[in-house]
């Protein structure tokens, strides 16, 4: 609210309050002094109409200016994300979600309130994901979601995640970077010599090609993943890279040329000429295939060679592991994978047994330290020292780990006896009568036992008793 409508509103107020007073005085005034102040209540119903109109007028003024601020602050910020280097989640066909490297094409805000960008993704490690050479010239006659490129990737402005500028001083010879393949699709490889600082000769993993590469070809990958790479490039056996060649063979054929370019840009028109400057910035030479010699095919191609017997989805996950080619190298890496966290999980595993076979350990030692029964005592002939003794020295955690011993023992010793009265039962059928002795001496000595186990539960359940209410005085 602006201080022109502060100070009306002001005045307004104290002109309503003057002729609430006029109104009260004309109840008491005298003939002659009631026509004076009829007219000034006449003139000031006047100013406070006025004074009203002039109000409402400012402030719709007001709000319409604030209006188309607010419009103009939201296109210009919309428009200054045209161009606008960024990471944005793509989805892949078998459900999984990528940030891939990609640049603002266009932006709009939706029906719902939220801002969607449109990108185009600058490191394509799929075909969904490569920019539409005929969507680009206006004449692909797919429609968005049924043609096999990108014409443009729609996400919502606050999945963007940031793209810090990359660092080529990383690239140096040895290590791991993204490199544009032939097919226009960008790979891991690993850089192999560097001529002048600008030229990259690069190996790719996936078919162990290798390429002179001038710097737009090439991006440092943000994190060198040594322990994948070196996966990646362990060797490959007839069968895959026969496979390589067989997708590299469905992949180019079908590479057609000569699409019409006098209609080149009228995609445009929806996204004010950035795309195209964002291509050339890219590489892409008008008209021509995309590709290093312009060699890419225009017409969209879907020839896929898939490992036979495997899901779809399996297939898809594939796909992008591999970037469509050498499909099978990329399903035994897998699988490497999958073997090496088996055999992780294995050790954890053991590990936690050792562990706990110590921490067994530490506890016999402390119950035979401190209690009178260990596992080493003879079952029925430990009671050379009473059980119930000899409590109150221990803490209140060994107490606590000793009472859990002696209901371990409890149902142990139990089990026993049912097991016992089960064999008493059938030598006694079977009439084996020097068993049947034997195992009644047995379960005698094992009832003694339990006996005084359950004497001793109770004693340790007393201590904790008296502990629990003597520590209840000590609060108070
Ligand atoms: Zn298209």
């Amino acid at each position: 609210m602006s201080k022109d409508t502060q100070s009306l509103q002001c005045s307004l107020q104290l002109y309503k309050t003057q002729l609430k007073q006029i109104h009260d005085a004309l109840l008491v005034a005298s003939e002659e002094q009631k026509a004076d102040l009829e007219q000034v209540a006449k003139d000031l119903e006047e100013i406070i109409l006025l004074t009203e109109t002039s109000l409402s007028t400012t402030a719709a003024q007001e709000s319409d200016a604030s209006d188309s601020q607010n419009e103009s602050n939201l296109e210009e910020e919309l428009s200054a994300l045209e161009g606008v280097k960024c990471k944005v989640p793509f989805k892949y066909e078998w459900g999984g979600i990528g940030y891939h490297n990609a640049i603002i094409l266009g932006s709009e805000l939706n029906e719902d309130g939220l801002v969607y960008v449109k990108a185009v993704f600058m490191h394509p490690t799929n075909k969904k994901m490569q920019p539409c050479p005929y969507y680009l010239e206006g004449n692909c006659k797919y429609s968005d979601d049924k043609c096999h490129y990108s014409h443009g990737y729609a996400v919502r402005l606050d999945e963007v995640q940031d793209l810090s500028d990359p660092d080529y001083s990383q690239i140096i010879e040895g290590c791991m970077v993204l490199a544009k393949y032939k097919d226009d699709l960008w790979y891991k490889g690993r850089v192999e010599d560097i001529i002048k600082g600008t030229e990259f000769s690069v190996k790719f993993l996936h078919c162990n090609d290798v390429l002179l590469l001038n710097l737009h070809c090439v991006y440092p990958l943000e994190e060198q993943e040594e322990d994948s790479s070196s996966e990646f490039s362990t060797e490959e056996d007839d069968d895959d890279s026969q496979f390589t060649s067989k997708c590299l063979e469905a992949y180019n054929t079908g590479c057609a040329r000569g699409a019409g370019v006098e209609s080149f840009g009228l995609w445009e028109q929806h996204t004010r000429g950035i795309g195209s400057r964002l291509m050339a910035k890219m590489g892409y030479v008008h008209g021509s295939g995309l590709g290093k010699e312009g060699e890419g095919r225009i017409e969209p191609v879907e020839a896929m060679v898939f490992p036979p017997g495997r899901s779809l989805d399996r297939c898809m996950e594939l796909r992008e592991e591999a970037g469509s080619l050498n499909m099978l190298s990329v399903e035994k890496r897998l699988e490497r994978q999958k073997a090496k966290a088996e055999i992780r999980l294995r050790q954890i595993a053991n590990a936690s047994e050792r562990k706990a076979s110590v921490f067994d350990f530490i506890n016999s030692k402390l119950i035979k330290n401190s209690g009178p029964h260990s596992k080493e005592a003879p079952p029925g002939t430990s009671s050379s020292r009473p059980r119930t003794t000899k409590l109150g020295h221990l803490t209140r955690e060994k107490l606590n780990v000793h009472s859990l011993q002696v209901g371990e023992e409890i149902r142990k010793a139990e089990r026993d006896i049912a097991k016992l009265k089960q064999s008493l039962q059938r030598q006694s059928d079977h009439g084996d009568l020097a068993s049947v002795s034997q195992i009644r001496l047995r379960l005698v000595d094992k009832e003694k036992d339990l006996d005084q186990l359950r004497a001793s539960d109770r004693h340790i359940v007393n201590e904790q008793k008296q502990r629990k209410s003597s520590s209840k005085l000590t609060i108070f």
